[in-house]
Parts: C-alpha cells; sequence; structure tokens
C-alpha cells in the first residue's frame, strides 16, 4: 500500500485545516472553543468504544465526563495537586465507576442499558449538587489550576490548544491501532449479530466490557482537561447536555472512525458559533439537522466523505492469496478411525417453549468422524436441538455430552471453542465485511481476544495476514476464493452459504452442526456441496447435517436420525430410514418424497 494514496487525501487535508485553524483563528476565545472541540474529540474517540465499536447505546458518557472534570477540579483546587497526580486519577476513577456498573449493566437489553446508565449519571449529578462541603454544590468550584505537566505550565490558549490536540492525536491513534485488525473486526461481528458472535466463540460480553472501561478512561482524560481549560468545575459538567452532545457528535461525525470523532466535534462545538443568528431556533435547526444525518447518513459526515473520496474496503487479492497456507485447521480435524466412544451423545434431551413441546426424551449419540443426518417435518425440534447442543438455550431435561464432557450450562461462545461450529438455517454473515474477514475473525476467534494484543501489533498486521491466508485456504478448499474480497453482502445465495460453512470450518472444529444447507442451491451446487462434505467427514470432522432435501442428504449421511413433533421416531442407515414405516408416515406423509417446504 503506497502510503500517501487517495485514501489518504481526506485525512491530510484533515490535518493541515486542524494545524491552520487555531493560527487563522487566533482569538483567545477562538482558541478556547479549539480547545474545547479537542476536548470532546477525545471524548467522542472514548465514546466510540461501546457506542460505536459494541453498539451499545450507554448514556454514562456524560458522567464519566463530569467526574474526570470533579477529580481533577477537587484534587487541583483544594488540595493544590498537580496533573501529574490528578490525570491518571481523572481517569482511574470513571474507569473504577465503569467496573462497578459494568457487572449488572452490561447485561441488560439495549433500552433498558440506556435507562439504566442514564439513571447513573442522574445519580452523580445529584451527589454533586447536594454534597456541598465538598463539591461547592450547585455553585462549583473555582480556582483550579492551569494545567502543568512534568513541571512544564501549559498556560491557556495557544499552547493549551497544543498540548489538547497532541492528546486528541495519541487517543485517535489508540483507538485506531486497537480497531484497525481483527479485534475490530470482532467488535464489527458482535454488534452486528451476537448470536453469529457466539457461535464463533467471540465472548461478546468481554469486548463489551472492555469497551465500556475504555469509554471511560478517555472519558476521563476529557474532563480533567475540561477541567484545567475552564478552571472551574459546577454540576454543569454532569448534566446531561453534555452527553446529548457526545452523542451527535458520534452520529453527526460517525459512529466508528477516529476522524468521525474529530469532525464531528469539531462541528458541533463551531455550530453555535456558525448559526449564532438562528438564535432561539438554534435548537431547531440543531435537531433538524441531526435527524436528517442519521436518515440520509447513518455512518456519519465521515461516511459521506469517505465516499466522495472513493474509499472502498482495499482489495489487495492477489497478493495474499498468492500466499495462501495450507489450513493449519487441519490438525485438529482428527484423521482417525471412526472412533467407538461418540463424539456427540444426545441424553433424553427435552425442551418445552410456553405450551409447545419442542423435544421430549430425545436421545442419539454421533460418532467421530461420522456424518449424521437429522430429519424431521418442519416444527419437529431439529433446530431447537442445535440451539440447546450449542449453548442458545437451555434444555429442560436431559444433558448433551461432547467427548464426554457435559455441555450443560457452559455459554455458546465457550462450546464453540471446544471446536463446535454450526451454521444458520438462515444465513447469518456481516454483510458490510469482506467475505474473506467473515471466515479470518473466525480464524481469529480460536484464540481468545485480546486488547493488549491488539494494541502491541506492528503496523504490517500479521496477524491479519496469516488468519485472512488460512481464510483464503479454507474458502478455496470449498471453491469460493473467488468471493473472498467482495462484501458478503453482496454475493449470491449459494456462495453465502458456502462462506457460512467455511466460517465454521475456520474454527477448526471436530463438531460442526449444519442446518439446512443445501436449501436454496441448485442441483449443481448441490453436488458439490455433497462431495465437499464427504471430503470433510473423511478428514476426520464429524457433522450432523438437518436436511429436508433426501436425495442430497441420503447420498451422505451414514445415519440418520428422525424426529417428529419433538420426539426420536426412527434411526439407522439411510435405506433403514427410507423403509421405515414410521418415518413414511410421519415425514414422507402423503404427497411428496423429498418435502421441499421450508420455514
Ligand atoms: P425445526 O427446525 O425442526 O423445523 P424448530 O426446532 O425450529 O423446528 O421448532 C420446534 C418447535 O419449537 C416449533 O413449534 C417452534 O415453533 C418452537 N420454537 C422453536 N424455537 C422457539 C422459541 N425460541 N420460542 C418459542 N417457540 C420456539
Ligand atoms: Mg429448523
Amino acid at each position: 500500500m503506497s502510503i500517501p494514496s487517495r485514501r489518504h487525501l481526506p485525512l491530510l487535508a484533515g490535518v493541515v485545516a486542524l494545524a491552520v485553524w487555531p493560527l487563522v483563528f487566533s482569538s483567545a476565545y477562538d482558541l478556547r472553543v479549539f480547545t474545547l472541540a479537542g476536548i470532546y474529540a477525545i471524548l467522542v474517540i472514548g465514546y466510540q468504544f461501546i457506542f460505536g465499536h459494541a453498539g451499545a447505546l450507554a448514556l454514562t458518557q456524560g458522567a464519566f465526563f463530569g467526574l474526570g472534570a470533579y477529580i481533577t477540579g477537587l484534587l487541583g483546587a483544594k488540595l493544590g495537586w498537580s496533573a501529574l497526580a490528578t490525570l491518571p486519577l481523572s481517569i482511574m476513577g470513571p474507569m473504577l465507576l465503569a467496573v462497578i456498573i459494568a457487572a449488572p449493566v452490561l447485561r441488560l437489553e439495549t433500552h433498558y442499558f440506556a435507562l439504566a446508565t442514564l439513571g447513573i449519571a442522574q445519580i452523580l449529578l445529584l451527589v454533586a449538587i447536594r454534597w456541598e462541603s465538598v463539591t461547592g454544590g450547585a455553585n462549583g468550584l473555582p480556582g483550579i489550576p492551569a494545567l502543568t505537566f512534568l513541571d512544564v505550565a501549559v498556560p491557556g490558549g495557544l499552547p493549551m490548544v497544543l498540548f489538547v490536540w497532541s492528546v486528541v492525536a495519541l487517543a485517535g491513534l489508540f483507538a485506531w491501532q486497537a480497531m484497525r485488525g481483527l479485534y475490530g473486526r470482532a467488535f464489527h461481528v458482535m454488534r452486528s449479530n451476537e448470536l453469529l458472535a457466539a457461535s464463533i466463540g467471540i465472548d461478546s460480553a468481554r469486548l463489551r466490557a472492555v469497551a465500556f472501561l475504555l469509554s471511560a478512561g478517555f472519558a476521563g482524560v476529557a474532563g480533567a482537561l475540561y477541567a484545567h481549560t475552564i478552571r472551574v468545575v459546577s454540576p454543569e459538567v454532569l448534566e446531561f447536555h453534555v452527553m446529548v452532545a457526545c452523542l451527535s457528535m458520534a452520529v453527526i461525525g460517525g459512529r466508528t472512525g477516529v476522524a468521525g470523532a474529530i469532525l464531528g466535534a469539531v462541528v458541533l462545538v463551531h455550530l453555535p458559533e456558525w448559526f449564532r443568528g438562528l438564535q432561539d431556533y438554534y435548537l431547531i435547526a440543531y435537531g433538524v439537522a441531526l435527524l436528517a444525518m442519521i436518515i440520509v447518513a447513518p455512518e456519519g459526515l465521515a461516511g459521506l466523505l469517505g465516499q466522495a473520496a472513493g474509499t472502498t474496503p482495499s482489495r489487495r487479492a492477489g497478493r495474499i492469496a498468492g500466499a495462501v497456507a495450507p489450513a493449519t485447521g487441519e490438525s485438529r480435524f482428527r484423521a482417525e478411525a471412526k472412533a467407538a466412544a461418540p463424539l456427540l451423545s444426545v441424553q433424553a434431551i427435552g425442551k418445552r417453549f410456553g405450551g409447545i413441546q419442542a423435544l421430549r426424551d430425545v436421545s442419539f449419540d454421533v460418532r467421530s468422524g461420522e456424518i449424521v443426518g437429522l430429519i424431521g417435518p418442519n416444527g419437529s425440534g431439529k433446530t431447537t436441538l442445535i440451539n440447546i447442543a450449542t449453548g442458545l438455550y437451555a434444555a429442560d431435561a436431559g444433558r448433551i455430552l461432547f467427548d464426554g464432557r457435559s455441555l450443560t450450562g457452559m455459554r455458546p461462545a465457550a462450546i464453540a471453542r471446544l471446536g463446535i461450529a454450526r451454521t444458520f438455517q438462515a444465513v447469518h454473515l456481516v454483510e458490510e465485511m469482506l467475505a474473506v474477514d467473515n471466515v479470518a475473525v473466525a480464524v481469529a476467534a480460536r484464540r481468545p481476544l485480546r486488547l493488549g494484543r491488539a494494541l502491541t501489533r506492528p503496523l504490517r498486521d500479521r496477524a491479519m495476514q496469516s488468519a485472512r491466508a488460512e481464510a483464503l485456504a479454507i474458502m478455496d478448499r470449498l471453491g469460493i476464493v473467488e468471493a473472498a474480497w467482495h462484501r458478503a453482502g453482496g454475493l449470491p445465495h449459494g456462495t453465502k452459504r458456502q462462506l457460512e460453512i467455511a466460517r465454521a470450518l475456520a474454527l477448526s472444529p471436530q463438531l460442526v452442526f449444519l442446518d439446512e444447507p443445501a436449501a436454496g442451491l441448485n442441483a449443481s451446487e448441490q453436488r458439490q456441496l455433497a462431495g465437499q462434505l464427504k471430503s470433510l467427514a473423511e478428514g476426520g470432522l464429524t457433522l450432523l447435517v438437518v436436511e429436508h432435501n433426501m436425495p442430497f442428504l441420503m447420498s451422505i449421511a451414514d445415519r440418520m436420525v428422525c424426529l417428529d413433533e419433538g420426539k426420536r421416531i426412527a434411526e439407522g442407515t439411510p435405506s433403514e430410514i427410507r423403509a421405515n414405516p414410521a418415518v413414511l408416515g410421519a415425514y414422507f406423509g402423503a404427497a411428496s418424497v423429498t418435502p421441499g417446504s421450508r420455514q
């Protein structure tokens, strides 16, 4: 990648504009506004972790900001501490608060999460107003010393602008480095589809917690700098308008990109200046602008500019495809003979949804290297069984053993990491992500995803390259490598289904559940898929295949299990199943031998 490519033009232009701005608009007032814009940029870069990357509508960012400001204010004004001591404490204070509230709050569904985090902000505001002896109550705390850092005084004006914007640069670098590789893509998978994330072993709860902590820490930095800039802290810093401003900046600038955060902050901080003529109508104009952005440019200003500059994800197909490595995943596809001990043992599973008994006392085994077909009419409980085995649902009765170990109570991501992969009846892909990265994320998720590792990667991201190379090798084996550098959402249906299988294989699983893999495939695609599944099983992989397409399934299955109304009514070889009267009665029914109906 050549460095000053077209992709970087908007960035370069932005940097130049930002550098020139304070020199041109150099009145004390302008400089202060510009300092505030930088402070808000830090706040928003932090907020993007939880709101953008993790996709959770947290309303605590203003509270974290206020807390950071109060910590610096109190320790600076009352005890005369310098920024060297107060800045770290202003970071740690909000992070500690985030830790305390993370456990109960992060589990909540989005809207409850928003409400709960809003409540926390209100409590802090009350404390700041009521605890007069310490916080100065509604009047606030005056007399915060100017910033001194490493014994160098940073008075207001241009020095403060430079200091704050240096911190913006550092914060931006941190966020960019954390999120540009597979770690950021794991966040992308999580926010677009949590089920899917869990199915490839991504621990969403952990990612969200990390994002929440980072948000808090960045907000603390912003709050501290704010206190040093304004030199007074009052309950105003905890009021809701800080949160509203931060949220608006993230929406208007863009939810995930550093450039968007900076753009949003600069534009919104200056907006009141630019639209001063509107006076009372300002708020209405503001609301209209916000709505317009949400509708017209859901990816914010940064997204719009990116489109204008022709920024598309890089398509460096040839280079990496040339370096395709053999899939190391192969090693865990155990090639040993079909062992006697079952790999998967389903034991007396029962599951009820309200009035529907979806599964009733279902038992069967799957041995290593086997292809077992699971059939039954629509609604007979096939998908439910997969959902229980992969930890999405808890069974009411019975248990499932994998390699002799009970899966009961395990979370989906942990089950995936044991080596149990799945595909979904309705295709689940991250549509706007490159096909190859849909698979590469699953390769990466085999190891626990760590922020520290993401931050310490070299510029040339070898982890990403090797994950992509492995993804390409898997895709190549399934005959879909040409699709690698296209967005997943634009691929034909058959390729999408194959891509799901590729992603499942990227986990290096021992067992894969395939939920109607042939659905929607044409005859030649079905033949191809059947061949591929057979060769995977010959390589030692174990498959449980749910399918309505009998010719397809019977051509690959070693054994079949038939469910009807949640009960196991038959088990045997394909020819036994074909001749079984119970199966014929329940499943093949009156009219058709290959029922094509799907849910
Ligand atoms: P199959 O995959 O064999 O077509 P499912 O396992 O999807 O069947 O469904 C079995 C039964 O359980 C159906 O009656 C379905 O409506 C019901 N069911 C499945 N999942 C849920 C759920 N999450 N909530 C309520 N009912 C469900
Ligand atoms: Mg189903």
